[in-house]
């Protein structure tokens, strides 16, 4: 069934051979290119990448774009080769607790049109909302169902390899939900399933700040804390589905208990339900992160007692997380402003305090503002990534393939 499911997610089969699935990983890993860079970082001959590109430029997936000066060349322009935006539409749907944000975007990661969806509590029903929401995004956007390429849903919890079925989400209750085929039995468009740090890395990746970084992490701040890795320009998503569960590291042994069963892990003093609920405990007339930094910054000696210890909660993960992969760059992405000025200086002081000074200096962390349509933004770039090269890292699927 996974060969069924792969076939159908990527580009027809007259396109898919492995050079021409190599043009399209290498320009989504180094962004726009000249003819001559790909053909050089491919090991391909000129003649030969040339005929190949213009294949993928007649089937309307890559375009020539601005030109580059190259002083080498005594200042003749040389033509860009990048991804064509217009080439198609993808769908990304994030399930969360409040509502559920759908947008449609282009191949370049432009929002064209966005819905928040009702949330829901039974994978039927969440098809059917997907389905009756993907009709009226369509009709809003004025797009026809055939131009949308690719349909992708996020959640927060463990999916398989093949992309189509969430083995568990401890937040929504569900074991063994093939939710990708019931949703793509609703809709009629190639649909996928991913966690949703996965789906912010890949974001970041086609899109965002991670878009020339070969190693980078994304770590995301949201309700929950999430992370997830791009390893030699691809998602590493680990033997099972499970790579970057760094909300769920035991930060303090012996610490109070944790939703998912251990005690002391980071999610139980970092996160946005941790911070509040110590506030609620330290009895502060505050009931967001926004507030808490609000009176810290009054000096509140109990907000300020708060957020050190969550951001220097954070700031040790991070710095583990640098020794054990040694990235090039990390974002956190603050997800609507939950991480205030007080919590990312205290977090960044924690990283360098804590991680061997050698690697530290080779890790250049940002900071991102992201709002709500985030995560729904990430699950189109999947969708995205999944038509282009197979879905997740590519790399299985292009094995299987
Ligand atoms: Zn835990």
């Amino acid at each position: 069934m996974g060969d069924i499911k792969s076939s159908i997610h990527q580009l027809d089969g007259s396109l898919l051979t492995p050079s021409k699935r190599a043009i399209l990983e290498t320009l989504i890993e180094r962004g726009p290119q000249s003819r001559a860079a790909i053909a050089e970082t491919l090991g391909l001959s000129r003649a030969a990448l040339s005929g190949l590109s213009g294949e993928l430029i007649e089937a309307g997936i890559l375009r020539e774009a601005e030109t580059s000066h190259d002083s080498s060349r005594l200042g003749r322009p040389s033509i860009l080769l990048e991804l064509n935006a217009d080439h198609g539409y993808f769908v990304g749907v994030s399930i969360e607790q409040v509502n559920c944000p759908m947008v449609l975007a282009d191949l370049h990661g432009n929002v064209i049109a966005q819905l928040a969806l009702p949330t829901a509590h039974e994978p039927e029903e969440f098809a059917t909302i997907i389905a009756d929401g993907l009709t009226k995004l369509l009709t809003n956007a004025k797009i026809a169902r055939k131009n949308v390429l690719g349909l992708s849903v996020v959640l927060s919890g463990f999916v398989n390899h093949s992309q189509d079925i969430c083995l568990q989400s401890a937040i929504l209750g569900w074991h063994e939900v093939p939710l990708a085929r019931m949703v793509e039995d609703k809709v009629g468009i190639p649909t996928s399933l991913e966690n949703n740090a996965n789906a912010a890395a890949v974001g970041e990746k086609l899109f965002g700040r991670g878009r020339e970084a070969i190693n980078f992490s994304v770590v995301t701040f949201g309700e929950s804390i999430g992370c997830a890795h791009y390893i030699d320009g691809k998602l590493y998503r680990g033997h099972g589905g499970g790579a970057g569960e760094l909300a769920h590291c035991t930060i303090e042994i012996d610490g109070v208990p944790c939703r998912c069963g251990k005690r002391g892990c980071l999610d139980t003093i970092a996160s946005q339900h941790a911070v509040v609920a110590a506030a609620r405990e330290a009895g502060l007339a505050a009931t967001t992160p926004q507030q808490i930094e609000d009176l810290a910054k009054t000096g509140n000696p109990s907000a300020i007692r708060i957020l050190h210890r969550a951001g220097h909660a954070l700031g040790l993960a991070i710095s583990h997380l640098i020794q054990l992969n040694n990235p090039e760059r990390i974002v956190i992405a603050s997800v609507n402003g939950t991480l205030g000025s007080l919590f990312r200086t205290v977090t960044g002081q924690a990283i360098d305090a804590y991680v061997l000074p050698q690697l530290g200096s080779m890790s250049d962390i940002r900071f991102d503002d992201v709002n709500e349509i985030f995560w729904a933004r990430g699950a189109a770039a999947i969708a995205a990534h999944g038509y282009l090269v197979g879905a997740g890292s590519a790399k299985g699927k292009r094995d299987a393939a």
